[in-house]
């Protein structure tokens, strides 16, 4: 089905033959983005006879931008928002206080709750997402397919993380024995969804990475295992690095490294290597991870609320590293708009690094092509460009919100504004937002939905 998406502000990125330098965006008025099936197939001011749309949208008034990409989730942690008992702890505190609530998930649970993370980031803007799933309590039946089947229904292109925890506290770790499970487990089951579900084509919607949970709670062996068997099938590896003090202080005991040295010396760096956080890096380190290609998600939500820290990713960005940016699970967030997401790295770092290191400009970067990089799919997502995929978010700039702002700069204005909700989402081609309405689920039902589950998971 060929769309026009007709007379809008749109936003593109300026091609550079070094794919790790910085973006330079270009602010089209009145252009008309043409999408053929899943893919873009021009960015134009003028409309030719020779084009004839199955269906147009009219973008005018609109800004017209790639699709966000969300880099770093635990789609089932809406089941935890704002839990009274936990709500002002740090990581270490929080994750002890989550866990006995996490042993009653279920399948049904997990879908419902994947459902509605996903919701949320779509109606911020998102149409890519990664979700670092790890909770497989023993004995129950969950599986990642409740996660690929949630991002299937709604329409969302995903990544899915099969996660792992292995390590409990028979072993001196956090989480509950429950909560674990045991190595061959983990990459039996690995196998069998990379071999089931992971899509290497280009475009594809649905495909499976490896993210073990963290350097607390994985053996080194389970962090090499795992990304060779990750290498064997072309998945990425993902898992959280320097998250917090309390983290480091745990490696440099148990381990005599630091979180980094610990996952790296493992094999864990390069192109296909992206880490959750670094909050807590050094120079040194992030000299390793840029001339290594290890990419990085920043979530600076999550480590202002588990007050972890200010990660440096100005300096990160200076040094080259590729950087994209994450949510991160909405317990720890308690929210999932990724644009508001990508002000909060505005502001977080503007707190480090004062008020000119990191632009409108740098946010959406992070939002859009450092995400593409990360996923190593910066030459299909990420970008309103020709065989780029038709992943495209439209905001509506006659709001409330962006008042006064839009007229001068629509990029700023959605940046530093407060971040409305989106008006309408391409995912490959097709419209799964309309009108600040998912088309293929009922929003309020799907809430209630969840309510219902977090009171028989909490009661
Ligand atoms: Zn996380």
């Amino acid at each position: 089905m060929n769309w026009l998406i007709s007379h809008g502000t749109v936003l593109v990125a300026q091609p550079s033959p070094d794919p790790r330098a910085p973006v330079t965006w270009q602010t089209l008025p009145d252009h008309h983005v043409l999408v053929r099936d899943n893919q873009i197939e021009a960015v134009t001011p003028t409309l030719s006879s020779n084009w004839q749309p199955d269906e147009t949208l009219d973008a005018t008034g609109c800004f017209v931008l790639p699709g966000l990409i969300n880099t770093h989730h635990h789609l089932f942690q809406s089941i935890s928002r704002c839990l009274p008992a936990v709500q002002n702890a740090s990581l270490f505190a929080w994750l002890t206080g989550l866990y006995p609530g996490w042993r009653a998930v279920d399948f049904q649970a997990l879908k419902i709750a994947a459902q509605v993370s996903l919701a949320e980031l779509m109606l911020s803007g998102c149409t890519t997402t990664n979700d670092m799933m790890y909770l497989f309590p023993r004995g129950s039946d969950v599986r990642l397919e409740a996660v690929l089947e949630a991002a299937d229904e709604l329409g969302i292109r995903i990544h899915a993380g099969r996660g792992s925890m292995a390590i409990g506290q028979r072993h001196g770790s956090l989480a509950p024995d429950e909560l674990t499970e045991e190595e061959p487990v983990i990459l039996r089951d690995a196998e069998r969804v990379l071999r089931r579900f992971h899509n290497r084509a280009r475009l594809a919607m649905q495909r499976v990475d490896l993210m073990p949970c963290a350097p607390f709670s994985i053996s080194r062996e389970l962090f090499r295992d795992t990304l060779q068997l990750a290498r064997a099938y072309g998945a990425l590896c993902h898992t959280h690095v320097a998250e917090t003090l309390d983290e480091e202080r745990y490696c440099r005991n148990r381990f005599g490294l630091r979180p980094l040295d610990y996952v790296m010396s493992a094999g864990w760096h390069g192109p296909d290597v992206s880490l959750a956080h670094c909050v807590h890096v050094n120079t040194d380190e992030i000299h390793q991870l840029a001339t290594t290609h290890t990419a990085v998600a920043h979530c600076p939500s999550s480590n202002m609320i588990l007050g972890s820290g200010i990660p440096p990713v100005v300096e990160m960005l200076r040094a080259g590293v590729t950087v994209g940016l994450g949510v991160d699970g909405s317990a720890s967030n308690h929210g999932g708009h990724l644009l508001a997401e990508a002000r909060q790295a505005l502001l977080l770092q503007r707190v480090r690094y004062g008020a000119g290191s990191f632009t409108a400009q740098d946010a959406i970067t992070l939002a859009t092509v450092g995400g593409a990089r990360l996923l190593n799919r910066a030459d299909e997502l990420g970008n309103l460009a020709p065989g780029y995929a038709a992943d495209v978010a439209i905001f509506d700039l006659g709001t409330i919100e962006f008042a006064g702002a839009a007229v001068h700069d629509p990029l700023a204005a959605l940046v530093m504004c407060h971040a409305p909700r989106v008006r309408d989402v391409f995912v490959n081609g097709r419209l799964v937002v309309r009108n600040g309405q998912l088309t293929r689920v009922d929003e309020r039902a799907l809430a209630a939905r969840l309510n219902e589950t977090v009171r028989r998971l909490y009661r």
